[in-house]
């Protein structure tokens, strides 16, 4: 009997686009939805997206039919060499796996999945988030039955990285703790780590014999330069770890809606790791065959054109370039309108953070005061998507901040 189903709470950022959609406001802004903007605040199809789409259509052998399990060959091949870098030993030894899936939440889902049925470690299964995290995160790993902890990731004083707190509780972990990491543009602080506290954290992710999962949603987005934005999954690959990777096409493609994605398992040198990817890739075969079936093709049918085409591949650098740098000028444009209006505070993270997001340290009051009285959209926690910002409403979002701080 279904009267026993009870009311689940609604999504706090899709019920906050829809309360974007519902008001009437000409001067409302949506700093909500982490999905990259124009100038003109409009969703921006990435040109060489439309150049790759008009490649496929004029493709007379092009149908509808499925996909491998495993999805396209040419895309998964093409985003190993992507997130691991070209001459990656990894990929020459074989010991990467990949699946193609329904974007990065798929690729988290089915990383979670197969760790719920075949990760044995000897302690206690805990899986560790960052805090705060991604909040699909908490969800994807608790519905295929395993638990969580967090490790403190934001310092709320000096809106940076907590590091010290993040290194003692990795340390005190359970040896054989699933560690999910964000490969760079953190979501939501947008604060990362440097190599230096990559390679500290790398030291106890090993010496506790830890599993690091990663999730890279900003690849070349962040920085506009795809190598330093891989570089940590690099390093850990060059340290030897096995681990995972959850890769998604939404935001450095312009994707969001296709579900193009990846999930990468690779194995140690260790290992005897030709056999051991075979034997992965199997299950991982039957997990995705019982899930979707395989997967969706046409978001990874354009980017596996560009990927696997030297002219288009710089085109999209190019492309890549106008996002992250567009980015970059709207945090120092609204940096410099704080500091002018002298509004109380520091506002140097805002410049100092990188990629779609800024947490900007407002606390829930003053987001609810800047809805109420500026109808500008943004989540209860402080988060920003700084897409959401351009040349025509970064000093009234600036402006509305400082009545906001000061009231
Ligand atoms: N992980 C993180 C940290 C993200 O920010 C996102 C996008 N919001 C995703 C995964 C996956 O998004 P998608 O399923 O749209 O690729």
């Amino acid at each position: 009997n279904a009267d026993v189903v009870p009311q689940a709470p609604e999504d706090a950022l899709f019920g906050l686009m829809a309360a974007y959609r519902r008001d009437e406001d000409p001067n409302k802004v949506d700093l909500g939805i982490g999905a990259y903007r124009d100038n003109n605040a409009k969703p921006w199809v990435l040109p060489v997206v439309k150049k790759a789409d008009e490649i496929l259509r004029k493709d007379p052998d092009l149908n509808h039919e499925y996909l491998p399990i495993a999805g396209l060959p040419a895309f998964t091949a093409a985003s190993q060499k992507l997130i691991l870098g070209g001459d990656s030993p990894a990929i020459g030894e074989k010991r990467v796996t990949s699946l193609q899936t329904i974007s990065g939440t798929g690729a988290v889902h089915l990383g979670a999945l197969f760790l719920s049925k075949f990760y044995q470690p000897t302690t206690d299964r805990l899986v560790y988030f960052s805090d705060p995290t991604w909040p699909n995160h908490f969800q994807i790993f608790s519905n295929v039955g395993l638990a969580y902890k967090t490790y403190p990731y934001f310092d709320k004083q000096t809106k940076g990285l907590a590091f010290d707190g993040f290194l003692d509780t990795i340390q005190s972990a359970p040896e054989g703790s699933i560690i999910v990491l964000h490969a760079c543009a953190h979501n939501p602080t947008g604060v990362d780590l440097t190599q230096e506290q990559w390679k500290k954290i790398a030291g106890v992710i090993r010496s506790k014999k830890h599993f690091p999962f990663f999730d890279t949603a900003y690849q070349g987005f962040a920085s506009g330069d795809l190598a330093k934005d891989g570089w940590a999954i690099r390093y850990f690959v060059e340290q030897g770890f096995e681990l995972c990777i959850a890769q998604s096409y939404a935001k450095n493609f312009g994707l969001y809606g296709e579900r193009a994605g990846c999930f990468h398992f690779v194995t140690s040198p260790a290992f005897d790791a030709e056999s051991t990817v075979t034997r992965v890739a199997s299950q991982l075969a039957i997990l995705q065959r019982s899930e979707i079936s395989n997967p969706p093709a046409y978001g990874a049918r354009i980017a596996s054109t560009v990927l696997n085409d030297t002219e288009l591949f710089a085109e999209w650098e190019d492309n890549l370039r106008t996002m992250s740098g567009r980015i970059i000028d709207m945090r120092k444009a609204l940096r410099g309108k704080l500091e002018e209006l002298g509004t109380p505070g520091k506002w140097n993270h805002i410049t100092e953070q990188i990629g779609m997001f800024s947490f900007t340290g407002l606390s829930e009051q003053q987001v609810l005061k800047l809805r109420e009285d500026s109808h500008v959209y943004m989540t209860k926690n402080g988060r920003i998507s700084m897409a959401g910002l351009n040349t025509n409403n970064v000093d009234y979002f600036a402006k509305a901040v400082d009545k906001a701080v000061r009231d």
